[in-house]
C-alpha cells in the first residue's frame, strides 16, 4: 500500500514518566486512524508532536535546527504556553487534523551573530538571547540599533526577546508582553545600573522587526560574556561584536483553530 502525504508524523519525548506515557497512547491512536509514525527526525514528516513541556518543544527546534515541518505540542510540563494539546485532547485533535480544522502560527525566530575578530558564529532563539557577563561580574555594553549608538548599558546584562518570548524570561524581568502578531523585538535590561557612575536605561524599548541590534562588550576585568539562547549557554572568547536580527527563518506552530494568544495568556498567568 502506498503511503499517503500528511501521514507521517514525528512523536518526540521528554523522559518524564507522563510524557512517556502519553506518548505511547499518542502512537497508538495514531496508529489505529492510519498514520505511518517515525521516532527518529525524518525531514519528509509532515508533523512533529512533542510531548512535554515549552522546554521541551524549545529543544526540539533547536535539536532539529529548526525544521520546516510544522509542530503541535501535548503538555505535560508546568506551563505549556507554546503546547497547544493537553494529554486528554488526544482525540479531538486526531479528529481536527484529519478535517485540516488547524491554524498554522508562524514563529518569529531571533538570529544573534556572535563575532570574533575572525569569524562569526551564529546563535538562534525563539524565546530570546540574553547577554550576560561571564562568573556574575557586572557587564559594560556598548548598544547601536543600526549604526546608531543608543547607550552603554551598565548592568547583569541585556535580553532581546522575540514577541513569542514575550511571556517567558522577559516577563519576569518586566517586559511587556507583546501581541504575536506585532513584528517587533524587545530589549529588556537585567539589573541595569542608574546611577551618577552609570546610566542606563531602567525599561524595555522596543524596536522594528528590521533593526540591527549592534553590541559591542567593553571589557574592563574579564575577557569573557555569557550568550544564552532560549535558556542554554554559550562563552566565547574575545567577542568584539554581536548583531542581532530577526530570523528570516520562521517556526511552524501547529494550533486548534480556537487559538488565541490573550486567552491563553489569561488562562497561564492570571
Ligand atoms: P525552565 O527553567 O523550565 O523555564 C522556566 C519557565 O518558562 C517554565 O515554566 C517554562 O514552561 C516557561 N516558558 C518557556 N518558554 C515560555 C514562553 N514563551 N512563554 C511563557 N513561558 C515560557 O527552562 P525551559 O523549560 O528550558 O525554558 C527555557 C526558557 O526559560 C528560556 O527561554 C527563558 O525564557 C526561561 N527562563 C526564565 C527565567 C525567569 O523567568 N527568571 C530564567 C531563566 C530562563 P514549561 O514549564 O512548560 O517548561
Ligand atoms: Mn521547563
Amino acid at each position: 500500500m502506498s503511503m499517503h502525504k500528511a501521514r507521517v508524523i514525528h512523536v518526540v519525548s521528554n523522559d518524564k514518566p507522563l510524557s512517556r506515557e502519553t506518548s505511547r497512547i499518542l502512537k497508538h491512536k495514531l496508529e489505529n486512524n492510519g498514520f505511518y509514525i517515525v521516532d527518529d527526525f525524518d525531514p519528509k514528516a509532515d508533523l512533529i508532536i512533542c510531548v512535554g513541556g515549552d522546554g521541551s518543544f524549545l529543544n526540539t527546534l533547536h535539536s532539529y535546527n529548526f525544521p520546516e515541518i510544522p509542530v503541535i505540542g501535548v503538555n505535560t510540563g508546568h506551563l505549556g504556553f507554546f503546547q497547544e494539546l493537553s494529554p486528554y485532547q488526544l482525540d479531538e485533535f486526531i479528529f481536527k487534523y484529519e478535517k485540516g480544522d488547524y491554524i498554522i502560527q508562524e514563529l518569529q525566530l531571533l538570529e544573534a551573530a556572535v563575532c570574533t575578530r575572525t569569524s562569526c558564529i551564529e546563535v538562534m532563539a525563539v524565546n530570546e538571547i540574553t547577554i550576560k557577563g561571564y562568573l556574575s561580574r557586572t557587564i559594560h555594553l556598548n548598544i547601536s540599533l543600526n549604526d546608531s549608538f543608543l547607550e552603554k548599558f551598565s548592568g547583569d546584562g541585556i535580553l532581546v526577546a522575540t514577541p513569542s518570548g514575550s511571556t517567558a524570561y522577559n516577563y519576569s524581568l518586566g517586559g511587556s508582553i507583546i501581541d504575536p502578531t506585532l513584528n517587533l523585538l524587545q530589549i529588556t535590561p537585567i539589573a541595569p545600573i542608574n546611577t551618577t557612575a552609570y546610566r542606563s536605561f531602567t525599561s524595555s524599548f522596543i524596536v522594528p522587526e528590521d533593526v540591527v541590534i549592534k553590541i559591542h562588550p567593553e571589557y574592563s576585568f574579564e575577557n569573557s560574556v555569557v550568550i544564552v539562547a532560549d535558556g542554554t549557554e554559550h562563552k566565547y572568547r574575545e567577542i568584539v561584536e554581536i548583531n542581532l536580527t530577526m530570523s528570516k527563518m520562521r517556526a511552524k506552530l501547529l494550533r486548534l483553530k480556537n487559538y488565541d494568544f490573550w486567552n491563553k495568556v489569561k488562562e497561564k498567568f492570571l
